[in-house]
């Protein structure tokens, strides 16, 4: 049985959107106005301010332009964002699994921040439950520490049986200077989604209707119980990836990939799809799952 929830095969439309910001009511540079006006002005319907330890309130409206009440709560270098929180909570005294927990209780969607520049392993991320994925990139990590990658987390983590999604997050503090580059709009999550309501693009998050990125585009995809197609901006590879050395590589060899089918083997238990562009630029689809 192969599981996959297809959001090319979800009725709706398709929204852009980033779920990790920060604001001057923490540590950005951006009021919340403006970090609403500069994404946007960039073509996103949708933003998660979500300030460390504080739920921020946007004062004005922007049409056709939601956004989604959240904060960034923790303990040291655990760090995890809190979408759809509508009133921040007390963390000192709770544990990492507490804090997950208690996002649940109030009926937010926990992802785990950074692993990568958390220093979080795989085995920290096991012991843990209930978050419903990580972010697989995180824009500002990999602009400040050169660390935005935690592909190799996601993909220890699903290799043991957990059913998570990957996010790509800006993280934006908006702090360039001389040797920095901006970490604002560098990623974006599209999401299939009935309508631009907080309910909607919350339900179809939640449950696995997006695909994350940092620059391609992903026009397709088909599964079936013995093979995937997908179809694609120009890249240079697109990657199977799977159960330890299972999966494969497609590249373009003399001219760029548009698309790919790829035959399931039946021993592969995940398959979740990596393309990059010709400039290093990457998308991630949600795994697929082989239940038997
Ligand atoms: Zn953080
Ligand atoms: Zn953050």
């Amino acid at each position: 049985m192969i599981e996959f929830k297809n959001p090319f095969k979800r009725k709706g439309n398709w929204y852009k959107g980033n779920l990790h910001l920060h604001t001057t009511n923490s540590d950005g540079t951006y009021t919340p106005e403006e970090i609403c006006i500069v994404y946007k002005n960039e073509g996103y319907n949708f933003i998660a301010i979500t300030d460390h330890g504080r739920v921020t309130s946007v004062k004005k409206n922007f049409p056709s332009f939601l956004v989604i009440k959240g904060a960034e709560l923790g303990k040291g270098d655990f760090h995890v964002v809190a979408v759809g929180l509508k009133k921040e909570f007390i963390v000192e005294k709770l544990s990492c699994q507490e804090i997950i927990d208690e996002i649940n209780r109030r009926k937010a969607y926990p992802i785990i921040a950074h692993p990568y520049w958390s220093g979080l392993t795989s085995s920290d991320l096991l012991k843990l439950k209930n978050y419903i994925g990580i972010e697989v990139y995180n824009n500002t990590c990999e602009k400040i520490k050169g660390k935005g990658y935690s592909s190799v987390h996601w993909d220890e983590l699903l290799q043991k049986g957990k059913k998570i999604l990957g996010f790509a997050s800006d993280d934006t503090h908006h702090r360039p200077d001389k040797y920095r580059e901006d970490d604002a709009l560098g990623s974006f999550i599209m999401v299939k989604a009935t309508s631009l309501s907080e309910r909607s693009i919350l339900n179809s998050i939640k449950n696995g209707y997006f695909y994350s990125s940092t620059g391609p585009i992903i026009e397709n995809i088909e599964v079936s119980k013995n093979k995937i197609y997908i179809k694609t901006s120009p890249v240079k590879h697109i990657d199977f990836i799977s159960y330890a050395g299972k999966g494969s590589r497609f590249s373009g060899k003399r001219k760029l990939l548009r698309e790919i089918e790829y035959k399931i083997k039946g021993d592969e238990e995940y398959i979740r799809i990596e393309i990059t562009d010709k400039s290093g630029k990457k998308a991630w689809t949600n795994p697929v799952y082989k239940t038997c």
